[in-house]
């Protein structure tokens, strides 16, 4: 810092932020649909969607205007009293959940994908009554950055600096049905939280029937089973919601990232018997379900149902998935509809993450060789084959040695 107390140059680094994230490979300006632009006017196709949150693309014109529309006739009004478009938003989730016939449960909005989590922790331990608190989830997982949330998040190193961490959380191997047999005893745990496909370990998908035992077993137990749809669901794997391709019915679902296409919103919902542990006054939140962000989820989902993502996803993630396996230098791909991981035979992901970047290409490493592709759900067939073309040129200029 300078004498006066400014920084050289105004900060156009970004050096008035918290170190939190590293130094940005690009900043970009504007969108348009699968489309990103740097200040320089540079296109980007967009293969991240924002970790999957702008499934219908940037700057839709149907949620845009419906923003728009929405600041111009009331942003904001406190939970103390009602909004026109909550209960309707709440409907069409419950809904959609039903595959399409309410289910007559109930949602409870939030601002985030951990803010929905904290609410489905809060209310298990709710639901279940005193000393039963335990929430059980899976090694690798993630649900969320707030304290509770990083410790149902599976991930030791993500815990280490902030311990004590709040108590209540256990964690069993993703995929092992034993383990999670072992762990949940009714006597102390509430509920098992669970992303039907793991998305921040690497896009990893569970064995064949292990969300049906989970289920069962949830059910012989007597605990909730809860699932963390954050990432997977509305559409993004193929069907609505992940839990849909294993055919259970979990008693709390939550949602955020794709909710609002970008506006944050997050949402907990459960079964009405399992709701009903909350009564007046034990959750809230001051900006949660605000009129806002409810014209962007109205905007959203209808947008979504009229153009039937699941099966947009499930189409072009097959022509995505089919361009990836026939790739040089990727070992396999995981994951489901437009949920993808590329497992790359060399452990170079972040350099095939900046190659890709470079050539114009916007998709993510997970861990050192696993290339996430979340493009948005409405992409084109030739902006899926451009895409496949670029990560091929990008992973042969890593496998070159080339880095520039
Ligand atoms: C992104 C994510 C979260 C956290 O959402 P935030 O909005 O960042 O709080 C929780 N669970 C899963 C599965 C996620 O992918």
């Amino acid at each position: 810092m300078s004498a006066g107390g400014t920084r050289e140059g105004g900060d156009l680094a970004g050096q008035s932020l918290m170190g939190t994230y590293r130094q940005p490979p690009a900043v970009f300006v504007r969108g348009e649909g699968t489309l990103l632009f740097d200040a320089a006017g540079r296109r980007y196709l967009d293969f991240l969607s924002g970790i999957a949150v702008t499934s219908l693309g940037h700057a839709h014109p149907v949620v845009a205007d419906a923003l728009a529309a929405q600041a111009r006739k009331l942003l904001h009004v406190s939970n103390l009293y009602g909004n026109e478009l909550a209960p309707e938003v709440a409907a069409t989730i419950d809904r959609l959940l039903g595959g399409g016939s309410h289910l007559a449960g109930r949602v409870f909005f939030a601002n985030s994908g951990a803010e929905a989590n904290e609410c489905a922790i809060k209310l298990a331990r709710r639901w279940a009554g005193p000393g039963r608190h335990v929430v059980v989830s899976a090694w690798g997982s993630f649900h969320g950055r707030t304290l509770a949330t990083l410790h149902a998040t599976g991930q030791p190193a993500k815990h280490a600096p902030y311990e004590p961490l709040p108590v209540g959380f256990e964690h069993v191997a993703y995929g092992d049905v034993d383990d999670l047999r072992r762990a949940v005893d009714p006597v102390r745990v509430a509920g098992v939280l669970l992303e039907p496909i793991q998305g921040e370990a690497g896009v990893v998908d569970p064995p064949p029937g292990y969300l049906r035992a989970v289920r069962d077993l949830c059910s012989e137990r007597g605990v909730l089973m809860m699932v963390d749809e954050v990432q997977t669901g509305l559409g993004r794997t193929g069907r609505w919601f992940g839990f849909e391709h294993s055919e259970v019915a979990p008693d709390v679902v939550t949602l955020a990232k794709a909710l609002g296409n970008g506006f944050p919103v997050g949402a907990c919902w459960a079964r009405e018997e399992v709701a009903e542990a909350f009564g007046l006054g034990d959750h809230g939140t001051t900006f949660g379900g605000q009129p806002l962000a409810m014209a962007a989820v109205r905007a959203t989902l209808e947008t979504m149902e009229a153009e039937q993502v699941p099966e947009r996803a499930r189409r072009a993630g097959g022509r995505l998935a089919e361009g990836l396996c026939a790739m040089a230098g990727i070992d396999r791909v995981r994951g489901r509809g437009l949920l993808l991981g590329a497992v790359l035979a060399l452990p170079a992901a972040p350099d095939v993450e900046a190659a890709a970047l470079r050539r114009g290409l916007v998709v993510n490493a997970l861990g050192s060789d696993t290339i996430r592709l979340a493009p948005p759900l409405l992409v084109s067939d030739e902006e899926v084959d451009e895409a496949v073309e670029i990560l091929g040129d990008a992973l042969a200029e890593v496998a070159l040695g080339g880095n520039e």
